[in-house]
């Protein structure tokens, strides 16, 4: 038996995915124009499509489980669990107005014509808000509705802002933070449950070590008390005696966010030749 997975087939997330399942250890071949591929050392099978459709395959339990930014689950509203956040495909979906337009808050939106693709999304949205206005559903560039007199505002995805800044609008109000994330059918039998937990179990090491770095250092023996104090590590630091007497090597795992405050830390308290490694896969 194989676990179906269902993926874009090109677009933002399509690399994204593929590399995911690489750093898994899953080597999926992945010939230009197919619609499915075989893993060829895990119970996998990959499904390549388009983002919209990955929900809607997945609630039919044509692919077990499916790689999707949050904007499509939401806004296709099928039943599906979301298992897992993958981390990656990060984006926003913004509200957005004509530069010169004073907004003064969501208020300004009643009565106006919003242009977006993401159409359940919005009506949500301006349900929650108690607004009123009239939604106009477009499928493609809907940066340019304004310009051409077609909407007062758009709602779309946004990175980094750019597109909305070449097409003489600002970003007024975020209704969704998205990032890719792993759905899975929710009538998942028993075997397959346990290919997907196999499967997670990766993903999580993967992203564990992504957010983690080795670090090694040389300390001063009178020192080592007070810098092994600052030093997390996943049990206890590693140390090992240097061949110059009086001095010691300490390795431990430091995790990211903490990472420059303890780095400056260990520093003042004496730690020299500090070395920094990427870690690949980390399982606690
Ligand atoms: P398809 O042909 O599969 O329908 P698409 O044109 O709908 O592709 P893409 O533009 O490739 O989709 O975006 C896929 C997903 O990537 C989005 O749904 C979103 O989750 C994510 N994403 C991340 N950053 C952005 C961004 N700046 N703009 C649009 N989507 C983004
Ligand atoms: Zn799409």
């Amino acid at each position: 038996m194989k676990l179906k997975l269902a993926i874009q087939k090109s677009g933002r997330l399509h690399d994204d995915s593929m590399r995911l399942l690489k750093e898994c250890g899953i080597d999926v071949s992945n010939g230009v124009n197919k619609l499915k591929a075989d893993a060829s050392n895990f119970p996998l099978e990959v499904y390549f499509l388009r983002d919209d459709d990955i929900p809607q395959y997945v609630e039919d339990a044509v692919a077990d489980i499916g790689f999707v930014g949050e904007n499509v689950v939401y806004e296709k509203a099928k039943k599906v669990a979301v298992a897992h956040e993958l981390g990656f495909g990060k984006c926003r979906l913004s509200i957005a107005v004509h530069r010169n337009e004073d907004y003064p808050g969501a208020q300004y939106l009643a009565g106006k014509k919003i242009a977006t693709s993401y159409p359940v999304i919005v009506s949500r949205f301006l349900k929650e808000k108690g607004i009123e206005a009239e939604i106009h559903e477009i499928s493609g560039s809907v940066e340019i509705a304004p310009g051409i007199g077609l909407a007062d505002a758009i709602c779309d995805l946004v990175s980094s802002g750019s597109t909305l800044f070449m097409n003489g609008l600002k970003e007024v109000e975020t209704i969704l933070q998205s990032q890719a994330v792993l759905i899975k059918n929710q009538g998942l039998a028993p075997e397959k449950q346990q290919l997907l937990d196999r499967l997670l179990f990766r993903i999580q090491a993967v992203k564990k070590a992504k957010n983690n770095k080795y670090v090694l250092l040389n300390a001063p023996n009178e020192k080592l008390k007070e810098i092994i104090s600052l030093l997390p590590g996943m049990k206890s630091p590693t140390v090992l005696p240097l061949a110059e007497e009086g001095w010691s090597s300490v390795h431990s795992v430091l995790n990211e966010n903490q990472f420059w405050d303890i780095i400056e830390q260990l520093k003042a308290a004496g730690a020299q030749g500090i070395l920094v490694v990427p870690i690949e896969k980390m399982v606690v």
